[in-house]
């Protein structure tokens, strides 16, 4: 593409002081670092592309997929719930995304810190989460790796959607087992046309649906405190996703409204066609739900 190329490592230091580290990845290490000119705070993902020999191949896939996360990133530019990427740096060794800074860390890290979400907190976390779908998504873009460890929560506790590392441009089903990522992370937040295509050589391709599928598992994490498919044996859990085998159980479930429960049950359907779309998930009831009990009353 047009990317610029800058090619000395301390044109980055020139610029920025590296801080703490605030997360780790496979290749990847984000650091918090400042703006000398400006004193601003911001969160650097310093990509390691050195390789030994014998790596060049690897090498080439991570750059790869890195020009594809920055392209990415720009195409989904200027959105609140989208983390911005303010500034980059291309050396032989590392490659240096400057992000906004989100000081509130991970929803993941918030979520075990309150255990659970109120209805009223997962309809403000899930509004902004959709937001940003609905915005990557009418791009033609797909995130494909939507979890509460990429969701990040600014000063503010607004959501800002990152790690754009699996995202790629789709026209619906276009993607097929080729595309697929591996299964070596929590495959929990998969959808099942994603297991679909690992596992069988005639599956169709998968789409946007698959962000929605993981929206579900999120919103329902959110709710309760622990996700929807969930075992010790990976294999009874994949199991479980595939046939969509979850439920609201108690006494989790007890005192929560059946409205987020349809909701959640429109989204953790199998056949992605059934699925709700994100248009069709942002004008559920859940979301207009103040309007309707006021209309409705008790
Ligand atoms: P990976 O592709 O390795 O998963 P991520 O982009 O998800 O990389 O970043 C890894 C972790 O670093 C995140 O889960 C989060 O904890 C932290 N992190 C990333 N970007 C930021 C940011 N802009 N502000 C604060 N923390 C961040
Ligand atoms: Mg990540």
């Amino acid at each position: 593409g047009d990317l610029p190329s800058r090619l000395h490592a301390k044109e980055f230091y020139a610029k920025y002081e590296p801080r703490e580290i605030l997360g780790k990845g496979v290749s990847s290490t984000v650091r918090k670092c400042f703006e000398k000119k400006t004193g601003t705070e911001y969160a650097v993902k310093i990509i390691d592309i050195s390789g030994e020999k014998g790596e060049t191949y690897q090498v080439a896939q991570v750059k790869k997929d890195t020009y594809r996360e920055i392209n990415i990133l720009r195409m989904c530019a200027g959105h609140d719930n989208i983390i911005e990427l303010h500034d980059w740096f291309e050396t032989p060794t590392f490659i240096f995304l400057v992000f906004e800074l989100c000081k509130k860390g991970e929803l993941f890290d918030y979520l075990t810190e309150v255990v659970s979400l109120s209805e009223k907190r997962t309809r403000i976390i899930m509004r902004q989460l959709l937001e940003a779908v609905l915005f990557v998504h009418d791009k033609g873009i797909v995130h494909r790796d939507l979890k509460p460890e990429n969701i990040l929560l600014d000063d503010n506790l607004n959501v800002k959607v990152s790690d754009f590392g699996f995202a790629t441009t789709v026209t619906d089903h276009e993607l097929t087992g080729k595309e697929v990522f591996s299964l070596c992370g929590t495959p929990g937040y998969l959808a099942p046309e994603v297991l679909a295509v690992s596992m069988y050589d005639n599956a169709p391709g998968y789409g946007k649906e698959v962000d929605m599928w993981a929206c579900g598992v999120i919103m329902y994490t959110l709710l309760c405190g622990s996700p929807p498919f969930w075992h010790r044996k990976q294999m009874l859990m994949l199991r479980a996703i595939m046939q969509g085998n979850y439920s609201f159980g108690s006494p989790e479930w007890d005192d929560i409204s059946d409205v987020p429960k349809d909701l959640i049950s429109k989204l953790l359907v199998v056949e992605p066609s059934n699925r709700l779309n994100i248009k069709e998930c942002l004008a559920h009831p859940f979301f207009v739900r103040e309007v309707s009990y006021r209309v409705l009353g008790p």
